[in-house]
């Protein structure tokens, strides 16, 4: 039965009513990018974006970022086309699983450099990407910029590439997604519990993502369960896996003590089609630089890191290390952290005792 208007305007009235609490805090939320960001000079919060496009655009922090523009509106309009069609499109799809991927290093990327000038769309983007990314994109504080970037794979990093085996095969490639999600769940709620009592605007902003999220799962699981599965279940488990995989490859078997060796650069067509995500050194080295900005910078340090930590091909990385070496030893992976150990170890060894 249709709504009549009076009826329309008191559930409208209902719903503002409702959101007011969450509108207020995005009002008052004073944290530089929304929550909280490793870009230093955010500015005042834009609670009207301008209506002209191009306007729209100059709010963009990083002119490149119209390339990630791009790839939410591909990924959103797909999104649509596909619930319409309520069918798999093979073709559709498989572009619609990369653009799952290609949604996690803009979550990443935004995490380190918000995406706009203006704070109303940063925090309208961590919504965005909650949705499209399978999980609250405030997780990435308390997991990747206060753990990861700090300790970058040694003891007390929560996504430690050497948790369970020393070893870098399909076994512990395939584990790692599962083991590494379990373990960043503890720093979750311990940050959630931290800005409870410390900054509730902020926690009621971390909270609603939450919240968007499993209204988002519990309205499009009730409506049609199938396309729920196919068109937003599966993409966000290819979203939330394939990080963990591209944060496994990039730190295993790298030396976590040194300088320049302690992570993994892909240096090809992996950049081109995912926003520089190759260049894993430069960015650990420097994670405020912006991803347009990644290539020229790791020029500059590339001499100083082992060759061997240079992959041409990501694809030939995974066939090589994980399919071919059970089968050709001089494709296996050599532990740089391993051999500085045992280095470590046989030097103490050799040394006389005084
Ligand atoms: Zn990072």
């Amino acid at each position: 039965m249709r709504q009549t208007r009076p009826a329309r305007q008191f559930v409208a009235r209902a719903l503002l009513r409702a959101a007011s609490p969450l509108l207020a805090t995005l009002a008052t939320a004073n944290q530089p990018g929304g929550l909280n960001r490793t870009h230093p000079d955010s500015p005042p919060l834009l609670l009207a974006p301008e209506g002209a496009t191009v306007q729209f655009i100059l709010l963009l922090t990083y002119k490149a970022d119209r390339r990630t523009l791009l790839y939410m509106s591909v990924t959103t309009a797909l999104f649509i086309v596909q619930w319409n069609l309520a069918r798999i499109q093979p073709l559709l799809y498989l572009w619609y699983l990369f653009m799952a991927v290609s949604v996690a290093i803009i979550a990443h990327n935004h995490n380190h450099v918000p995406l706009w000038r203006s704070r109303f769309l940063n925090i309208a983007t961590d919504y965005w990407l909650t949705l499209f990314y399978g999980f609250p994109a405030f997780g990435w504080i308390p997991t990747h910029n206060k753990n990861h970037h700090l300790l970058n794979n040694k003891q007390g990093d929560y996504t430690l590439t050497y948790r369970l085996s020393e070893k870098n095969n399909i076994f512990t490639l395939l584990s790692y997604p599962s083991v590494s999600s379990y373990f960043q769940q503890e720093p979750i709620a311990a940050y959630l519990k931290t800005l409870w009592r410390s900054n509730r605007p902020k926690f009621h902003l971390a909270a609603s993502q939450y919240l968007v999220l499993g209204l988002y799962y519990a309205v499009a699981l009730l409506w049609n369960w199938k396309n729920a599965l196919l068109f937003i279940v599966i993409p966000h488990q290819v979203s939330l896996f394939s990080v963990l995989i591209f944060n496994y490859v990039q730190h295993v078997h790298t030396d976590e003590e040194s300088e320049f060796n302690h992570a993994r650069n892909f240096t090809g067509l992996i950049n081109q089609m995912l926003f520089n995500n190759g260049y894993h050194t430069i960015h650990h080295q420097a994670p405020g630089i912006h991803w347009s900005q990644a290539p020229a910078a790791q020029r500059k340090i590339e001499s100083l890191i082992d060759p061997s930590l240079n992959e041409r091909s990501f694809w030939w990385y995974i066939a090589r290390v994980y399919l071919l070496a059970p089968f050709y030893s001089p494709f296996r992976s050599v532990s740089l952290r391993l051999r500085r150990i045992n280095a470590h170890q046989s030097g103490a060894a050799s040394r006389p005792i005084s």
